[in-house]
C-alpha cells in the first residue's frame, strides 16, 4: 500500500514542473501603430494599415511602458 502511494506521488511531482506556465508574454498580442494615419491596432501578424494602407510598425505593449489604454 505504502509504496503504491509513493510511487504515485512521484509521478506527480514529476509532472509539476512542465505545468508550469510560463507562456504568459505569448498570450499578450502585439500592437502596431500605422505611420500615416496614426491608428493603433491590436493583433499578431499586421504588415499594413486596414484605413490608408501604410505599413505599419510594432510599437511595445503599453503595459510594458507602465501607462494604460487611454495614454494615447
Ligand atoms: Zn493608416
Amino acid at each position: 500500500m505504502g509504496n503504491v502511494l509513493e510511487r504515485i506521488k512521484t509521478i506527480f511531482d514529476d509532472e509539476g514542473p512542465t505545468e508550469r506556465p510560463d507562456t504568459e508574454r505569448t498570450t499578450s498580442a502585439t500592437l502596431y501603430r500605422c505611420r500615416g494615419c496614426e491608428t493603433t491596432y491590436v493583433g499578431t501578424d499586421k504588415e499594413a494599415c486596414s484605413s490608408c494602407g501604410e505599413s505599419v510598425e510594432e510599437i511595445p505593449s503599453e503595459s510594458d511602458l507602465g501607462y494604460g489604454p487611454a495614454g494615447v
